[in-house]
């Protein structure tokens, strides 16, 4: 569920608008988009996927964070290189390979769901273990 903008990276661009499926996100008054619906998020990834500045984090699950979890603290995501990790791992921005998984990077504190990459096709998935 998505969980984070970040005011610092965000270059107002609207794409996380545009994309997303479930009308999540209003555009705020300054351009950066506010996370208005959190309860409708289906937790698909695009909004993090289409980000060009890594500025959003979707936490790999179907519930909000509680209060306090570290995946609601924007310092820790950008310490830890969470913060726009999705997008990063399956390849996507400047320099990236498109559909290739890093092999080394920071760990959730739980198992994440796999993700299916295009280039492997329906039925195939790849771990997305060091997210
Ligand atoms: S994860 Fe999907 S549904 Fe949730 S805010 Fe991002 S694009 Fe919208
Ligand atoms: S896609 Fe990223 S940079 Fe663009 S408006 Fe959304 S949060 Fe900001």
């Amino acid at each position: 569920m998505i969980e984070i903008v970040s005011r610092e990276r965000c270059v107002t661009c609207d794409r996380c608008v545009e994309v997303c499926p479930r009308n999540v996100f209003d555009r705020g008054e300054d351009g950066v988009p506010v996370i208005a619906r959190q309860g409708d998020c289906q937790t698909c990834f695009m909004c993090e996927a289409y980000c060009p500045a890594d500025a959003l984090f979707v936490a790999p699950f179907a519930r909000p964070e509680e209060p306090g979890s570290p995946l609601r603290d924007e310092e820790h995501l950008a310490a830890t290189g969470l913060l726009g990790s999705y997008r990063r791992q399956i390849g996507w921005g400047r320099g990236r390979t498109p559909g290739a998984a890093v092999a080394v990077g920071p760990e959730l504190p739980h198992s994440p769901p796999p993700i299916v990459t295009p280039a492997a096709g329906l039925g195939a998935t790849t771990e997305r273990g060091a997210r």
